[in-house]
């Protein structure tokens, strides 16, 4: 018995999603008392994969092959399945990241396995049953489901379990799947990056603006305060159908959704359906001139001014800080 890790990499190197997803498999480890193998698919340093160690892995299997150089999900899928089925897995567990959502399924067909996506704590075992906690309805509602299968498939949630470091050094392995025509019906020939900035889903600091910045020209100094707290830049749907700012940065129920330490919205009103994308932020600041602005409710702190008074003296306070 094993559980299984898929440590997800970006041209090459582990987002932080990476080591909460190991965190928490090795905590379902420890609950099951069995040990943790991760899997790791294309070409990351040996030092960072033994690394993984650190977090609980005590093995990591290695597959790097020019086939898997680009992301492919059905042949992912099928490599990570085969792991599991190799090393006599019980648990498979991945982030539900944009990868993750495609992959965990598709893993949970090939191993006949129950299903939790978008979990959001660690499992409650009893006997064969793995009862768990995960968003629903676009982060709007928890619910909680039972898996009973031989076989379990969990994809976390970014955001939602502290890294721990517990372990030391990994050793890794070379893991050869065998490939089937089958898994490769569809390819990804080239992957051309939108932008450098921090990617959104994993920004552990957001600043966020709506309809309330007036136009494109207004969001320099939105800009600037991303820039000094080391944020990623975000806006209400609005903003990005009107081609002020890029639908990539667009939140909520039809966007990305993001769970980031802070969540700051700037003359966003909240509406439900930009809330749906932001509520399991852990602390959310609002900055809005309507004191009524339905995102008060769900904000940890607020300021009621107007953005372009409060906005400059937040990056005076925090530029001289
Ligand atoms: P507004 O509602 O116009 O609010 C602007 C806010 O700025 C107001 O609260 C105002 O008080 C404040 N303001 C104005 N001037 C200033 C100033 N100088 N200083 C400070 N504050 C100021 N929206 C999303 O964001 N994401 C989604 O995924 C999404 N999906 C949707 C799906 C459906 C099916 C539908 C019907 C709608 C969806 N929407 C979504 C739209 C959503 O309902 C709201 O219309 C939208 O979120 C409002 O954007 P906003 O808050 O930027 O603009």
């Amino acid at each position: 018995m094993s559980v299984l890790v898929y440590v997800e990499n970006a041209d090459g190197k582990f987002k932080k999603s990476t080591f909460e997803v190991v965190s928490y498999a090795a905590a379902v480890s420890d609950l099951l008392k069995t040990e943790l193998i991760a899997i790791s698919i294309g070409d990351v340093k040996q030092d960072d994969l033994s690394n993984l160690g650190k977090y609980g892995a005590a093995k990591v299997l290695n597959v790097s092959s020019d086939k898997l150089k680009n992301f492919v999900n059905q042949a992912y899928a099928s490599v990570i399945a085969e792991a599991a089925k190799r090393e006599g897995s019980s648990v498979v567990v991945l982030a539900n990241s944009f990868t993750g959502k495609g992959l965990s399924p598709r893993i949970a067909v090939k191993l006949k396995a129950g299903l939790a996506d978008a979990a959001v704590e660690l499992p409650k075992t009893d006997n064969n049953t793995f009862t768990i906690k995960r968003t629903a309805f676009s982060g709007k509602a928890f619910a909680t489901v039972e898996l009973n299968s031989e076989v379990k498939v969990i994809a976390l949630n970014p955001n939602s379990f502290q890294l721990k470091e517990s372990g030391s050094i990994s050793k890794v392995e070379d893991f050869q799947p065998e490939f089937r025509d089958s898994d490769f019906r569809t390819m990804v020939s080239e992957i051309v990056r939108a932008s450098d900035k921090i990617a959104l889903p994993d920004a552990e600091l957001v600043v966020s603006a709506g309809r309330g910045m007036k136009g494109p020209e207004n969001w320099a100094m939105i800009e600037e305060l991303a820039g000094i707290l080391g944020a990623a830049t975000a806006c209400s749907k609005p903003v990005s159908d009107a081609g002020w700012r890029p639908h990539e940065e667009h939140v909520g129920q039809t966007g990305i959704a993001v769970s980031p330490n802070l969540y700051i919205a700037i003359g966003i009103s909240g509406a439900i359906q930009h809330l749906a994308g932001v509520s399991s932020s852990k602390t959310i600041v609002v900055i809005n001139k309507d004191p009524e602005a339905p995102f008060f409710k769900v904000a940890d702190y607020g300021i009621v001014g107007d953005a372009f008074e409060v906005v400059p003296k937040l990056i005076d306070a925090i530029k001289a800080y």
